[in-house]
């Protein structure tokens, strides 16, 4: 028993999967230069109705884009229109390239308040984000 756990010790190697290789692929698929944006203030825009939103994302935006499945834009798509995978790329658009992450909030609160989209709730406030 002793040989066997020490064999299995010794066969067991660690699995690395890269983030990197996986995030280059998803690049290759997904062409338009506006989702391959970072650090960036942006607005949906649903293409079925006048709902929007506005928000920032210090990494990818393309990256930001899937997780809106599971947001305000998600829930929008899902219980106005019945449908989840209607989100796409085109209906958001930049608004702002931004080079800190606090210029993400100060410009991310103007546009907010500005646009006054429909689908950001108050925990989207410049104050919720900073204590995240
Ligand atoms: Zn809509």
């Amino acid at each position: 028993m002793r040989d066997l756990s020490s064999k299995i010790g010794i066969d067991v190697q660690p699995v690395y999967t890269s983030k990197k290789l996986e995030q280059d692929l998803k690049l290759k698929e997904i062409k338009p230069r506006i989702v391959n944006q970072h650090s960036v203030v942006y607005c949906f825009k649903c293409d079925l109705c006048d709902s929007n939103y506005v928000g920032y994302t210090t990494r990818h935006l393309f990256q930001r884009i899937a997780d809106h499945r599971y947001s305000a834009i998600g829930r929008h798509l899902r219980d106005a229109h019945g449908n989840i995978d209607l989100l796409n790329e085109s209906q958001f658009r930049m608004l702002k390239k931004c080079g800190t992450k606090w210029d993400c909030l100060v410009y991310e609160m103007l546009y907010i308040r500005t646009i006054r989209p429909n689908l950001n709730t108050q925990s989207d406030s410049i104050r919720a984000k900073l204590f995240v």
